[in-house]
């Protein structure tokens, strides 16, 4: 896979300095001062934008592998705005805080992150020529930089692939409502709306196990799993799986309207998010 195939073709491409790439060790888009998350959160448009991590020339990155190196492909979720111990790793924020105390405070959660192929990592330098000098321009330090259109195709053209985060409990929890917060209004709608749907199907559904316990756990069970529709809907681009054309979010035929279908229903299902969205017209197909 590439980023093109991550990124829609209207789809803005940013590059932003890091120190190491960010894995489950570091589950997060971090930063020290308030006003990159601000930037971040006006000008980066989730569902739409990602942003390709670049190594610092200098020692600040660690590992001198990693200098001047596309390292990771991140989509952050943009807002709110949380304290970076909420989502890495206890032993990880340990370490960062014993090198430079009172770095690194803020942190933006991961929706989805990616890690070059290529082995050495790609050099900005040879991809980005025309982007890469202004990351160290001192006001622009920190801060997203959009890519120069000379870049852009070289850049989409970089191999990549996905990386699981592992994530604690309250990692996990935040991510789900960043994610469900950076939805537009219509679409959280729609995706509680077809949990709610998928709920209703797997408790009548025999052998699903667990699901609508109580009135407390399906309301959390429908939180987390309007999540993972709407996710699921950006990454699909609203287009149905099954006939490749665009679903309704409001108004419109009732059969152009989306519904959820889970290939496995088994014990565990709403956890696993392994779920496709159709037209309800072509729920019949699947
Ligand atoms: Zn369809």
């Amino acid at each position: 896979m590439r980023i093109a195939d991550v990124v829609p073709e209207t789809g803005g491409l940013w590059l932003k300095s890091e120190y190491a790439p960010l894995s489950s060790e570091w589950p997060a888009l971090s930063f020290t001062r308030k006003a990159v998350a601000t930037q971040i959160a006006r000008d980066f448009q989730y569902g739409r934008d990602v942003v390709v991590l670049v190594g610092t020339g200098n020692d600040d990155t660690p590992d001198p592998s990693h200098r001047g190196r596309l390292l990771s492909v991140v989509e952050p979720l943009p807002d709110p705005v949380v304290p970076t111990p909420d989502l890495v790793p206890e032993r990880s924020w340990a370490e960062a805080q014993n090198k430079a105390r009172g770095r690194w405070k803020l942190s933006l959660p991961i929706s989805r992150l990616w890690k070059p192929t290529a082995e050495p990592l790609p050099r900005a330098k040879a991809v980005a020529p025309h982007t890469y000098p202004l990351l160290g321009q001192p006001y622009r330090r920190g801060f997203l930089v959009p890519v120069d259109a000379a870049d852009r195709a070289a850049l989409l053209n970089i191999e990549i692939e996905a990386v699981a985060l592992m994530l604690s409990p309250r990692a996990e929890r935040l991510v789900r409502q960043s994610r469900l917060g950076c939805m537009p209004p219509a679409l959280r709608k729609e995706a509680t709306r077809m949990a709610d749907w998928l709920l209703a199907r797997a408790s009548i559904a025999p052998g699903t196990g667990s699901v609508g316990r109580d009135a407390a756990q399906r309301m959390s069970d429908l939180a987390s799993l309007a999540s993972v529709v709407a996710e699921a809907w950006y990454v699909q681009r609203g287009v149905c799986v099954q006939c490749g054309r665009p679903m309704l979010l409001t108004g419109g035929e009732d059969k152009h309207r989306a519904l959820p279908v889970v290939g496995d229903m088994s014990p565990g299902w709403h956890a696993r998010g392994d779920l496709r969205i159709v037209h309800k017209a072509c729920l019949a197909r699947v």
